[in-house]
């Protein structure tokens, strides 16, 4: 093709403006690694007992803030009886993404317990407990079930809450 021909021109303009344009694309920034952003909040802490209200062991664990489905805390005590909680913290999203979520202190009347011991404890207290609705006992018994406890706490939960 000779360089008097207009197919030529039109040719090469379309090539330059081609160049342009992936040049443009190429100059802008690339996907930038996030730094992780901090999250403050508040986490509700209560101890874990037969004789903890439904509610504190309902909102045990919660955690309030901006980047929290719940934003603001209850007004604590949330009853007489109440012996919850509040308790400041600051992680950020890179942390919680690992899953280093704050605890809080956990008091029991079954000594210190470990994770899995905690949880299904917890879910025992809400089973036991006569105001407990059909719903959130449904929700609680498959917890109970589904957790990590130990077999040899789960007979020393029952029997406690039996006793
Ligand atoms: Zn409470």
């Amino acid at each position: 093709m000779e360089i008097y021909n207009p197919y030529f021109w039109l040719l090469f303009g379309g090539f330059v403006v081609f160049m342009a344009l992936r040049g443009r694309r190429n100059r802008k920034p690339g996907p930038q690694r996030s730094r992780p952003s901090t999250m403050r909040g508040q986490l509700l802490t209560t101890s874990l007992a037969k004789t903890t209200p439904l509610v504190c062991l309902l909102d045990e664990g919660k955690k309030y803030g901006p980047f929290f489905l719940e934003k603001t805390p209850p007004t604590l005590p949330h009853c007489p009886d109440c012996s919850c909680h509040l308790q400041d913290f600051v992680s950020d999203s890179q942390s919680w993404f690992e899953g280093k979520v704050p605890q809080g202190k956990r008091q029991t009347d079954l000594g210190d317990l470990a994770d899995g011991d905690w949880r299904y404890y917890k879910a025992s207290l809400i089973l036991a407990h006569p105001e407990t609705d059909p719903e959130i006992r449904d929700q609680f018994s498959l917890l109970a079930e589904s957790g990590t406890a130990d077999e040899a706490f789960k007979n020393r939960a029952q029997a406690h809450l039996r006793g």
